[in-house]
């Protein structure tokens, strides 16, 4: 090993060169991520680049154990070390938020959710299927019950923020099964302001009288007041859960406080660990104390295994997050997100809202002429990776959309500031201008050669600048 080598490269190298040995396709396949990785502007808004402590944590033998049930209470023998691991990352997660308790073993955002429905089940629903398996454990109902408790679940009511006002698929819509467990209605913004509507929520959950009101968002670029939702939950008998999914990094660096914070107003709040929170791919449950056990069977009520190398992951960066660094870094990813929607709108761009609280600019590219699926893809032609998404009532849909999401969590973690930030704005505005929607069509375009070159070419100046894990030196 040259003296000069980092420890970082050192273990990469290593780690490749032994999967090579076995499928040198898939060590070409994990090399190749990296350039790609260091070599695109990165605007995806859930996404970020997990620290290498963390993805460290990941690759070891803590995947081989078997851990069913919760800390201290496991289904297999031998699970001391998975156990320490659960408890660091749930002390870690406890702190950080502030919360009673907290569940790190969902496998993702959706399976949390999953855990987080079925826990207010278990402990609302007054269901003759559930009583009769006494004490209302889920995990020991009979076929008869079950059957039973389909009929009921027929009954139950989920209220959501509606898909196009920014709202996810697991808050009750069809293509998940939250749509097809629940009743579902949606709230959705202000038809002139673009802004949360908290008067058509009241007014929506003392008609539907929901069991469930879910806030949280995957695409709004503005605060959602979570004191409000818990007057209104209270007022109607619901139980407020918030899916913070997307800002759960902006809650852990402190920058969403009091009425913004989900944690302390909400019964139950779920989140990814790998979006703003810059962790492993996974979830967890934050809960109050009351919700404690319902939540610990979310296995095996529907979830597998533990994940204890992803628990692990998890422990490291809810660590980090812990450090007063990372503070400074939520602070900026909004700032960023600021600059970026200051300095499209100042160059004429339709900016949803008109600018942002949080790490999300929502973009309209009506006025250019274009669907967010072309605009998607001539910014990918110039090495700009973002992702369409529909705006407030759409008139292109879901699929083809008028929108396109940014947002600021990877290149700040890249270590961007709100120059840098500007800058991109004016690379986003040169493409976007130069594409010409061809005639008719929703996703074919032109765009001319030397734009997409010049654009590629800034882009890339500015990546050099902030040179994506330098402690990495594949060679
Ligand atoms: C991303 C997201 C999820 C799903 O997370 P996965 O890990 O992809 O399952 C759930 N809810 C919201 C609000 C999200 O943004």
């Amino acid at each position: 090993m040259p003296s000069n080598e980092t420890r970082e490269t050192t273990a990469f190298r290593a780690g490749l060169d032994v999967v090579r040995a076995v499928e040198p396709r898939i060590a070409a396949a994990i090399e190749q991520e990296l350039v790609d990785q260091r070599g695109s502007l990165k605007l995806i808004a859930s996404e970020n680049y997990a620290s290498p402590a963390v993805l460290l944590a990941m690759g070891n033998w803590l995947t081989d154990k078997y851990a069913e049930g919760t800390i201290g209470h496991r289904f297999y023998a031998g699970c001391a070390n998975v156990d320490t691991v659960e408890a660091v990352a749930a002390e870690h997660a406890r702190e950080l938020f502030g919360a009673d308790h907290a569940y790190v073993q969902p496998h993702s955002g959706i399976d949390a959710n999953l855990v987080a429905f079925w826990a207010v089940l278990a402990q609302r629903v007054e269901s003759p299927a559930l009583t009769n398996a006494g004490a209302r454990q889920v995990n020991e109902l009979s076929d008869e019950d079950w059957a039973r408790l389909r009929r009921e679940l027929g009954d139950q009511r989920l209220l959501g923020m509606s898909l196009d006002a920014g709202g996810h698929l697991t808050h009750g819509f069809r293509p998940n099964i939250s749509g097809k467990m629940f009743d579902q209605r949606s709230y959705g913004t202000h038809p002139d302001t673009g802004l949360l509507d908290y008067d058509q929520v009241r007014a929506a959950a003392r008609e539907f009288r929901p069991l469930i009101l879910l806030a949280g968002y995957s695409a709004y670029p503005r605060l959602v007041n979570f004191a409000i939702m818990r007057e209104i939950a209270d007022e109607v008998g619901a139980t407020l859960m918030v899916d913070m999914a997307h800002f759960a990094g902006l809650v852990a660096g402190k920058v969403l406080t009091g009425d913004f914070d989900p944690v302390p107003h909400a019964q139950i709040v779920t989140t990814t660990t790998h979006k703003s929170l810059r962790g492993p791919r996974g979830g967890m449950v934050l809960s109050s104390a009351e919700l404690t056990e319902q939540v610990n069977r979310g296995c095996p009520m529907v979830l597998g295994g533990p994940l204890g190398h992803i628990m692990a992951a998890k422990a490291v960066a809810l660590a980090e997050a812990r450090q007063p660094g990372f503070a400074s870094y939520a602070r900026q990813i909004v700032d960023n997100a600021r600059a970026l929607a200051d300095g499209l709108r100042r160059r004429g761009a339709t900016v949803v809202t008109g600018g942002t609280d949080n790490h999300i600019v929502l973009l309209d590219v009506h006025g250019y002429g274009l669907t967010g699926r072309q605009a998607e893809s001539a910014l990918l032609d110039a090495g700009i990776v973002t992702n369409r998404n529909a705006i407030p009532r759409d008139p292109n849909g879901a699929w083809y959309t008028s929108g396109i999401r940014l947002g600021t969590p990877a290149l700040t973690t890249r270590g961007l500031d709100t120059g840098e930030l500007d800058e991109v704005a004016q690379l986003i505005v040169t493409v976007l201008e130069a594409t010409i929607s061809a005639s008719g069509s929703k996703v074919r375009y032109t765009l001319d050669k030397r734009v997409t070159d010049e654009v590629s070419e800034r882009a890339a100046d500015l990546m050099a600048k902030h040179p994506l894990y330098p402690q990495i030196d594949l060679g």
